[in-house]
């Protein structure tokens, strides 16, 4: 399913809606594949170096998507590309092509403008970008992409000039925005869980400095934690053997009581420390800490 995909010949039209960050690193990135690269975004003036290097700008969003069989979105959010794509001569312009949209957004977004290309005659994937934008164009990228495998086929060619590795989830349009949400999930309560660390260990006179060895290790515990939490949450077995969720919640306590006494909001933890007393509460005490999925999901 996954691949790590070779670089086109360099003969194909490609069109970027978007010149953000990630925009501009995604047009940089067909430039130097050597794709003829037509690009536009809401305020002029974001195509300077890009045009420097070759990209053609487009007056207007339907010239931009006129010009090339493949259309590339990117843009902050599908209320946005909504805006884009929705206005009567886009969406007219793009009949009998192909949009790519890896603007990031919610699976119901993603399947609700799949059905909305269908209805125009516009053959629709969606998709997400999972690096940063310096590693568009290199072997570190990650695409995941979702929708009609018969179009991502066609246009993995010029997809590859994107570097790193492609995956193609499924037919289903959402999927790719659900892998997204589920893995910015991770990043973001981590990202959390870090500038809180760094403020509490501030507050006890430890630097950044000092505590980032001793994260990167706890850090290093996470993967083959994945794998297991995942296994065992798949098999529904909330194994606590090694450490039941009574044991980890004490901690969690710890962390909010030392935060509160130097004034620190623990709001978080405190909701973390929250639903795993929930869960206690329910008779799991003996579970592990991934009975907490169990029980947040529930109906
Ligand atoms: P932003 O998320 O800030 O998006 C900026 C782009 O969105 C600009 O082109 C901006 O146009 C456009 N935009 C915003 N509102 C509208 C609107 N109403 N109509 C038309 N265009 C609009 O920056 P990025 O380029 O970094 O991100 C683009 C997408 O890529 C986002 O969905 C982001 O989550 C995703 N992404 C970004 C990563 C990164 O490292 N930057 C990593 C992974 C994913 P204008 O210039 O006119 O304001």
């Amino acid at each position: 399913m996954s691949e790590h995909t070779d670089r086109p010949a360099g003969t194909t039209a490609v069109t970027v809606l978007g010149l953000g960050p990630m925009g501009r690193a995604l047009a940089a990135a067909f430039l130097d594949a050597g794709l003829h690269t037509t690009v536009w975004n809401r305020t002029p003036g974001r195509d300077g170096q890009l045009i420097a290097r070759g990209a053609v700008p487009a007056p207007s969003p339907e010239e931009a998507v006129a010009a090339s069989p493949l259309t590339v979105v990117c843009v902050v959010n599908y209320d946005a590309s909504d805006a884009v794509l929705r206005q009567d001569a886009v969406t007219a312009a793009l009949k009998g092509r192909t949009v790519v949209n890896l603007s990031a957004d919610t699976p119901a977004r993603a399947r609700d403008t799949a059905e909305w290309a269908g209805r125009h005659g516009i053959r629709y994937l969606d998709g997400a970008i999972m690096t940063p934008t310096p590693t568009i164009g290199t072997d570190d990228a990650v695409f995941l992409h979702s929708g009609p495998a018969e179009s991502y086929e066609e246009h993995r060619p010029v997809l590859a000039a994107l570097g790193g590795s492609h995956t193609h989830l499924g037919e289903d349009p959402g999927r790719a925005a659900a892998y997204d949400i589920a893995l910015l999930d991770i990043f973001w309560t981590a990202m959390a869980g870090y500038v809180h660390a760094l403020a509490v260990a501030r507050a006890e006179g430890v630097t950044g400095a000092d505590l980032a060895p001793f994260a990167q290790g706890i850090a290093a515990i996470l993967p083959p934690l994945f794998t297991e939490f995942a296994a065992d949450s798949d098999a529904g077995t909330y194994s606590g053997e090694l450490n039941p969720i009574t044991s980890a919640v004490s901690t969690m306590g710890h962390v909010v009581h030392a935060s509160e006494a130097h004034g620190i909001d623990a709001s978080v933890m405190r909701v973390i420390e929250g639903q795993a007393r929930r869960v206690v509460a329910l008779g799991h005490g003996t579970d592990g800490y991934t009975r907490v999925a169990e029980v947040i999901g529930r109906r």
